[in-house]
Formats: C-alpha cells, sequence, structure tokens
C-alpha cells in the first residue's frame, strides 16, 4: 500500500502505458488485460509532480510538516508556506526530524508457537510464524521524502493550487 502527493489539478486523459499491466498486456492475474484489451496502451493522467512512499513512511512525513494523518486529504494553496516552513525546520534541525524517525526491528520466527506435521509415518515439529521484519525510516530517509513533498508543493504553487494525497 502506498500514498501519493499530487498538485490538486487533474491532468487531461493522453495516450500513454496501459498503468494495470505495465505495458505487458498481461494483468497481475497473468489475464489477457482488459483495461487495454491487451494492447500495452491506454489513456492515463500525468502528473506535472508526484511523490510516492509506502504508508507508514507517508505518515512520518504527513505529521514532519504537519498536515492531517489521513489515507487521502488535501492542502489549499493557502496553505502551502506553512508545509514549506515545516520543511525547512525538519531539514535543518536534527531534533525536529528525529520527532519522526522510527528504528528498523525484527521478530524472529516461530512466535506463533509449534505445530506437529504428519508426513507418512514421520512426525516432525513446525515452527510457526515467519520472521517480521521493518526497515525503519531515518533522518535521511525522512529528508529525502520531505525533499519530494517539496517538490510537489512548490509545482502546485506555480499552478495556483493545494496539494492532495491518497
Ligand atoms: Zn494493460
Amino acid at each position: 500500500m502506498s500514498i501519493s502527493f499530487l498538485p490538486d489539478i487533474l491532468p487531461p486523459l493522453e495516450d500513454g502505458v496501459c498503468f494495470i499491466c505495465d505495458g505487458s498486456g498481461i494483468d497481475y492475474n497473468d489475464q489477457h488485460c482488459r483495461t487495454c484489451q491487451g494492447k500495452g496502451r491506454a489513456m492515463v493522467r500525468r502528473w506535472p509532480a508526484e511523490a510516492n512512499f509506502a504508508n507508514s513512511n507517508a505518515y512520518a512525513v504527513m505529521a514532519a510538516l504537519g498536515i492531517e494523518q489521513s489515507p487521502g486529504g488535501s492542502v489549499p494553496h493557502s496553505g502551502l508556506p506553512d508545509i514549506l516552513r515545516r520543511a525547512l525546520i525538519v531539514l535543518n534541525d536534527d531534533r525536529a526530524a528525529s520527532q519522526h524517525t522510527r528504528p528498523a526491528w525484527s521478530v524472529e520466527g516461530g512466535w506463533a508457537g509449534i505445530a506437529i506435521r504428519e508426513t507418512g509415518n514421520l512426525s516432525e515439529i513446525v515452527h510457526m510464524g515467519p520472521v517480521i521484519r521493518s526497515t525503519g525510516l531515518d533522518a535521511d530517509g525522512l529528508r529525502d521524502r520531505v525533499r519530494s513533498v517539496v517538490e510537489v508543493v512548490e509545482v502546485a504553487h506555480k499552478l495556483g493550487v493545494g496539494i492532495t494525497w491518497g
């Protein structure tokens, strides 16, 4: 799951690479792509700027920029200067940035207990529950993402519109 930040405009549809099959003509179920009828081309919208992050990172960026933490939303043109002010603080102040980072973590496999698997006349003890890892978000990673949103904000500012995300 991911969230995209965009200038709040609806660009016209134009001929482009099919966004469902990525131009292959075969969709994610290994079926003939119905969106483009297998041609690999479809009408698409191209935004002049876009920043796309995994949900957890998008929420960290929203918090750092002082905007509503939600899966979808918008900030009007008049709210853009506040976002840029917050971005400057996060980009220049280590303490401000560190409030929105999170450490990497992992859980060892086997956390869901054991099961006994019978194969023929063999019994095997199986440890259930996979290893789970989260990559975390350090200050550099946060700042790279904040800079990407600043690019979207600057394009929106020039176009006289706000930003939207979802
Ligand atoms: Zn397609």
